[in-house]
């Protein structure tokens, strides 16, 4: 795979944070960047060189993208897969479309997972309400039932908690032609590991983020993890092995339980820059957005050593009030915090508007010190 040097006009498919904040880190090091994004007025659109505004079904204007683009990546893995292709004829599409294939799809991915021996909670796969009584009877209650397509944030998700349910009207509820049923999982913690590949062999590997999330988002990233050596080294290790199996050139971002035993199991994965890893701006050596532009561009990869110990805050439009920003004077007053906007308009409850990190001398300082500043920022609403 060849070396695209800076200077070079990059494709961002998806205009969301984290495109923005890619494009934002790849700026730095001399590259353009043109964005494909159906909806117009976009947090990555607005720092791009260029914006092609059309569906990602619109074959012609895919076609004019990637005949000006020396790569393109994505910031988003719900791409459809067709439009990956159809790109891929054009430009080198990193990830490519056959990673994008199986992390858009959770039975896909936890086939994929165990078919190459990786540990993930027991599931089966189900198409009709008679497959998920039966589902729900192998794996026991409390389990979840899960859409196949288009899942994130615990979206299409249901805990069962009795196998005394309408199986039919809760299968109409779903709204899906085949959905995965999972076993419970009984977790003492959530994290994450951050896995780049550059297309030449060479990988590197972030830090243990330790993920405490509300209402199935991510609240807060903790780096280090509180989380003991031999966990953390077993996360990594199994990371490294799911990107190299499944052959992410990119960023691949694995999500994990970590079980009451110290066991590592899988939870899911992305393709791209994760939330989790957003404590890198500011607290490692190479920011995750950074990584990825080096990455899809073979460049040698940074370092992913953590300078600080450091946590991560998300910043929902559950903090406006009507429409109005809360007050950041403390969190801008705070040399060791740093407050990031993406600029997205209108906060929505449940979006994602911004985030803040903490940097301190010791994890358990910067945790106290976040949880204030959000408490804070919450209770000026
Ligand atoms: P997901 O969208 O699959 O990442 O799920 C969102 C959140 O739901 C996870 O971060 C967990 O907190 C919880 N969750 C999902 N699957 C399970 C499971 N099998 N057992 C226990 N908790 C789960």
């Amino acid at each position: 795979m060849d070396c695209i040097l800076p200077g070079a006009t990059l494709g961002m498919l998806g205009g969301g944070q984290l495109g923005r904040m890619s494009i934002l880190a790849g700026r730095h090091l001399g590259y353009r960047f043109h964005v494909y994004e159906p909806s117009a007025d976009t947090a990555a659109g607005m720092v791009a060189d260029a914006v092609s505004t059309a569906a990602y079904e619109n074959a012609p204007a895919l076609q004019a993208f990637g005949k000006g683009v020396a790569v393109s990546t994505l910031e988003f893995e719900n791409i459809p897969y067709d439009s990956a292709c159809v790109l891929s004829a054009h430009t080198p599409v990193r990830p490519g479309p056959e990673v994008l294939r199986i992390c858009q799809n959770r039975r896909r991915e936890k086939e994929f997972l165990r078919e190459n021996g990786f540990p993930c909670a027991d599931f089966r796969v189900v198409r009709d309400y008679v497959d998920l009584k039966e589902a729900v009877a192998a794996l026991g209650t409390p389990c979840v039932l899960k859409t196949a397509d288009f899942g994130y944030d615990g979206k299409g998700q249901m805990k069962i908690d009795t196998p005394d349910i309408d199986y039919a009207a809760v299968w109409r509820g779903l709204g899906y032609s085949h959905a995965v049923v999972e076993a419970w999982v009984d977790f003492q913690a959530e994290c994450s590991v951050i896995v780049a590949r550059n297309g030449q062999g060479a990988h590197a590997v972030y830090p243990v983020a330790e993920n405490i999330h509300r209402n199935h988002i991510l609240h807060q990233s903790i780096v280090p993890a509180r989380l003991p050596e031999k966990v953390q080294q077993d996360a990594r290790e199994l990371a490294v092995a799911v990107a190299e199996a499944i052959d992410c050139v990119g960023l691949l971002a694995v999500e994990l339980f970590v079980k009451n035993d110290g066991t590592v199991l899988v939870n899911e994965l992305a393709p791209r820059p994760h939330n989790s890893g957003h404590w890198s701006l500011d607290g490692a050596a190479t920011s995750q957005f950074e990584q990825h532009i080096r990455a899809v561009c073979g460049l040698p990869l940074g370092d992913t050593a953590a300078l600080s110990p450091s946590v991560m805050v998300n910043l929902l439009g559950d903090v406006w009030q009507d429409g109005a920003a809360p007050d950041w004077s403390a969190l801008l007053a705070d040399p060791g915090v740093h407050l990031h906007l993406y600029d997205k308009g209108e906060p929505r409850p449940g979006r994602k508007m911004g985030h803040f990190t903490v940097l301190r001398p010791t994890i358990d300082e910067a945790v106290t010190v976040a949880d204030r500043l959000f408490g804070e920022i919450s209770a000026t609403k």
